[in-house]
């Protein structure tokens, strides 16, 4: 039986609300023998700033780096708005990232026909949607320098980001991609801005070299980004995979979750390179929602962005994809069934709370297993 190290770093406000859930039916895989999980746990974000006045210890690190997947909640809240700025909460989020090299980020938007109504598109553009965007998380115009703001003197400002990548970047970030594309529908649209930029014209080329030389089964295109924005609310099920930058990849990716309603709802993954000898990868796994303090305790929060996430490292660093379909599955029936947390509800009343939700996937799961 395969067996695998899980570290969770639950955080603050409904992160741990919603991990629990993760923890019930990550304890039903040992129970039922279909894998063997050995779990620690660490702490991040503000809890681990009011433990050790730092976002993540170097003990943590130390777990993170030896788990085959981390699996994330949320860090933050208002009792940490003033800590000092580096050891605000987030800054446990950005080492993690840093220090296990995750510069893939993935994206899923996935429109489960129970919830198309939610949308703010018409339910035939977003039903049964499934795409994926990857999107380069370590470089690029969040990290370049210089990166200034120069007093010129004559009562003028001048502010200066550099959106800078080498080669390697992006061959690494094209074969995540393309990777991904032989999984899925075989097919990757690559966004950059060429027309204007020269990180776009460099994009371009690696993107289509890589392709050339090592992909040329998986279908290729390009798009210009702002075409592939507006694409992406206009008919996004042309796409399948979309690779791009980090900037555009905040935006897209952002548009892309916003068809498929809730924040409640849209699991990541971040994946860095893979080993030289056993071939996996660093991975960290997070809903893409924050620690939600206005709901924190009261049961509300929806727990399942988080079992997804857990779902995509059974896909993406586990190797038991069957599995991650068989979770998804769960989730779609009892989204049929007309469960709702409150963030889904719509106008309706919520007819399940955080623990209700869990249980209901985990009882679905069960059933199918
Ligand atoms: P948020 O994502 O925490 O919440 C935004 C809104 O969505 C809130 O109304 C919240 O109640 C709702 N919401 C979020 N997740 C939900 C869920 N699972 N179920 C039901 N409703 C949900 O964003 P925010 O309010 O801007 O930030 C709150 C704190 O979280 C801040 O401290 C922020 O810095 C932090 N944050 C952390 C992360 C992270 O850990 N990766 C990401 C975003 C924000």
């Amino acid at each position: 039986m395969a067996s695998f190290n899980l570290l969770y770093l639950p955080g603050d406000g409904i992160g741990p609300e919603v991990m629990a859930e993760v923890e019930k039916i990550v304890a039903w895989f040992n129970a039922e023998g279909i894998a063997r999980f050995e779990t620690d746990r660490g702490l991040v974000g503000g809890s681990a700033y009011d433990a050790h006045g730092k976002a993540v210890s170097d003990a943590d690190m130390a777990k993170a780096q030896a788990a085959d997947a981390v699996l994330f909640g949320a860090v933050g809240g208002p009792k940490w708005d003033k800590v000092p700025y580096d050891v605000r909460p987030e800054a446990g989020l950005l080492r993690l990232r840093k220090d296990l090299g995750l510069f893939a980020n993935l994206r899923p938007a996935i429109c489960y026909p129970a919830l198309a109504d939610a949308s703010s598109l018409k339910r035939n553009v977003v039903e049964g949607l499934d795409i994926l965007i990857v999107r380069e998380l370590t470089g690029g115009v969040y990290f370049g320098e210089p990166k200034t703001i120069t007093d010129l003197g004559n009562g003028q400002k001048r502010g200066i980001d550099t959106q800078v990548y080498d080669t390697f970047e992006i061959e690494r970030i094209a074969r995540v991609a393309f990777d991904l594309a032989k999984t899925r529908r075989n097919k990757v649209s690559s966004a950059e801005k060429r027309n204007v930029m020269k990180t776009g014209v460099l994009w371009n080329e690696i993107v289509t070299r890589v392709h050339k030389d090592e992909y040329a089964s998986v279908q290729l295109e390009h798009v210009l980004a702002d075409n592939c924005a507006m694409q992406l609310v206009r008919w996004p099920k042309q796409y399948d995979v979309i690779v791009t930058d980090n900037l555009f990849g905040d935006v897209l990716s952002d548009v892309a979750a916003m068809l498929t309603g809730s924040l409640g709802m849209l699991p990541s993954a971040s994946l860095g390179a893979p080993d030289a000898k056993s071939k996996r990868r660093k991975s960290l796994y997070e809903p893409v929602h924050g620690s939600a303090p206005d709901i924190a305790g009261t049961g509300a929060a929806n727990p399942i962005a988080m079992i997804a996430s857990f779902g995509m490292a059974l896909r993406y660093s586990l190797g038991l994809g069957e599995w991650a379909d068989k979770l998804d599955a769960a989730i779609s029936a009892v989204l049929a069934q007309g469960l709702r947390t409150k963030d889904i509800a719509g106008d309706l009343p919520a007819n399940a709370n955080t623990t209700q939700m869990g249980a209901a996937i985990l009882k679905e799961l069960q059933k199918v297993a």
